[in-house]
């Protein structure tokens, strides 16, 4: 899978896209990230990436004219048709179904706002989903973007490796609830076991064991996940 993402600041990317996981997906071939600088994109001699909103307001908003471009060099860039998707607090949500659905994809090309966000032609222009992490507002959509590519990388095959795939964690399994509490040595520790049934290798036991945790810990943190479902 190929994510570019478009962003002013590439240089916040680093950390992430080399610790870890990521790193190892990367080197992997699974996927595939390549930053857009936004800046090269920009009109006139300062290379003006913002301008002030039409009817006042505060803040500055990214132009139009330099989104669009941008955005049609990355698609020339890869082989597939790619999938546009604008970071912002006013899209749908970015939940587990909406990684599932874009770790499909072969192209997503990921757009970071900046200051008051994008002009509104660069989205109709472009068809772009909106998404948004949460209902709270950040200053740049640089950490949202990283946030989808993560999401994204844990569930392209082989990602996780082949000992563990996604499909256990929460919000991932058929009934969508959370995953109950786990554990690992030591099996006692300042006078806290671990439950008997995980160290006596009964494997149905545990299975139904760790079906009624799960359970037991949606109905207290989530009851809405189990509302849906009724
Ligand atoms: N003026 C916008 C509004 O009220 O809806 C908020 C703009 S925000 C300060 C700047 C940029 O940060 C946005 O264009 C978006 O890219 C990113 N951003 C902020 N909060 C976000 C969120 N919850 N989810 C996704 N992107 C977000």
């Amino acid at each position: 899978m190929l994510i570019q993402v478009v962003t002013l600041f590439p240089e916040m990317f680093a950390g992430v896209l080399d610790s870890s996981i990521l790193k190892r997906a990367r080197r992997g071939g699974r996927l595939d990230v390549h930053l857009v600088p936004l800046r090269p994109f920009g009109v006139g001699l300062h290379r003006q990436t913002d301008d002030y909103p039409f009817g006042g307001g505060v803040g500055m908003l990214l132009r139009a004219d330099v989104v669009v471009p941008a955005v049609e060099w990355a698609m020339m860039h890869a082989k597939a048709s790619a999938h546009v998707v604008f970071t912002s607090p006013q899209g749908r949500l970015f939940t587990q179904e909406v990684a599932r659905e874009l770790s499909r994809l072969e192209h997503v090309i990921i757009v970071a706002g900046h200051y008051e966000g994008i002009d509104e032609r660069a989205r109709a222009l472009l068809q772009a989903d909106e998404i948004s992490i949460g209902d709270f507002v950040l200053t740049g959509g640089e950490l949202p973007a990283m946030v989808m590519v993560d999401g994204l990388a844990r569930l392209l095959p082989g990602v996780l490796g082949s000992s563990r795939g996604a499909e256990d964690d929460s919000f991932s399994r058929e009934n969508g609830w959370l995953e109950g509490p786990q554990y690992t040595r030591p099996e006692t520790y300042r006078g806290l076991a671990v439950p008997s049934v995980l160290t006596e290798g009964n494997h149905e036991a545990i299975r139904q064991y760790l079906n009624s945790m799960a359970e037991r810990r949606t109905r207290e943190r989530r009851p809405d996940l189990l509302a849906d479902q009724e």
